[in-house]
């Protein structure tokens, strides 16, 4: 069974900080994996005491740990999850009291399975770079989404370049560097700058392949995007950005997404704007209109009789769609009546007869008086 925390630590339940850092300190020094090589018993002791003091030293934690002991550090036993401590990193406790890492014994690292290996043991192979690229998309490719290939060039794998194991770390990728401290000579790991991490060198270059084992490659990708997509918003295609040197995996490709501007609608989130230009005879009389939708149908809307220019008639479900979600934005026609301009006499004399008639008159409303931003952003609300 776990012993407890403050027995560990050899301090009492009501210990400071600076006490529990002296007490972890004095253990830390003493069973120093450097200190006593091959000793799995202090090796033991030098966890158990970095366990306590990652505990002792996080107040949240010290607080489960008082209330619910060893039970209440379990990293996924609902204590508000995550900040459990099946995360955490020795050489971190370690170097958050010396300031600096350790060299310690190959393999271990965190505790419950979660920890990293930074203590040693084997090189993990590098990771490649990610690749950016921008692309356009139409309102119309936005609201229904659309496949688009597009081509990319890459670094890749250079099917026949071979490996050997990296002769200044033997394989493990690191250095070790030594460094004089208050408490004896101590060891620090850094990455091996012969391989770069990777614990391999080339053996035998392939044709065309860079001194990390990678060909320039331009290849052909179909990238899947969404509904609803919004300028700007950046899509991960994993896998297929720059792959790893020396045959390590790739990076993802970041596709960032380009808002084309739309001829006939323009784009408020989900909303479309349409703007209507409506005859004079129609705005008097009413009249029947099809207007264009988005994804390239059609629908009919209605003018009613006596309809004043800048009227906004909304279109519900007509917009675009969420990302990521079921529902739609709606479309928005402003209707804007349109003032003849290139008329034959006959019909000027036919507005003359009309110019001056009480009827003719304007009278808004207080409410058509508001000016068409107040009412769209009404609208929008
Ligand atoms: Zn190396």
């Amino acid at each position: 069974m776990k012993r407890d925390y403050y027995e560990v630590l050899g301090v009492s339940k009501g210990a400071t900080a600076d006490e529990l850092k002296k007490a972890y300190r004095k253990l830390a020094i003493k069973y120093h994996p450097d200190k006593n090589p091959g000793d799995k018993e202090a090796e033991e002791k030098f966890k158990e005491a970095a366990e306590a003091y990652d505990v002792l030293s996080n107040p949240d934690k010290r607080a489960r740990y008082d209330q619910f002991g060893h039970a209440g550090m379990s990293g996924n036993g609902g204590f508000g999850g995550g900040s459990g401590f099946g995360d955490f990193d020795i050489n971190d406790i370690f170097s958050s009291v010396f300031g600096h890492g350790f060299s310690g014994f190959g393999g271990f690292g965190g505790f419950g399975g979660g920890g990293s290996s930074r203590g040693g043991g084997r090189a993990s192979a590098v990771r490649g770079s990610n690749l950016r690229i921008r692309v356009k998309v139409t309102l119309a490719e936005i609201a229904k989404g659309v496949e688009k290939t597009i081509k990319i060039d890459r670094m890749v794998t250079s099917t026949d370049t071979t490996y050997k194991t990296c002769p200044t770390c033997g394989g493990s990728g690191q250095r070790v560097v030594a460094q004089q401290t208050p408490f004896g000579m101590m060891q620090s790991v850094t990455q091996c700058n012969t391989c770069g991490g990777s614990g391999k060198v080339v053996d035998k270059l392939g044709a065309g392949a860079n001194a990390e084992g990678l060909v320039q490659k331009t290849e052909s990708i179909s990238v899947k995007i969404p509904a609803g997509v919004v300028d700007g918003m950046q899509l991960r295609v994993a896998g297929k950005g720059n792959c790893g040197p020396m045959g390590g995996p790739a990076g993802d490709l970041i596709v960032l997404i380009e808002e084309v501007a739309d001829d006939v609608f323009s784009r408020d989130e989900n909303n479309l704007l349409y703007e209507l230009y409506v005859s004079m005879p129609d705005a008097v009389l009413g009249a029947k209109k099809e207007i264009p939708t988005v994804d390239g149908g059609k629908v009919r809307i209605t003018i009613e009789k006596g309809t004043q220019s800048g009227k906004i008639l909304r279109l519900k479900g007509k917009g675009l769609p969420e990302y990521g979600r079921a529902g739609r934005g709606d479309m928005l026609v402003y209707v804007s009546v349109w003032t003849p301009q290139d008329l034959t006499r006959e019909q000027e004399k036919f507005f003359e007869s009309m110019q001056g008639a009480k009827d003719f008159e304007p009278r808004p409303s207080s409410s058509q008086k508001k000016s068409f931003m107040d009412r769209l952003k009404e609208m929008f609300r």
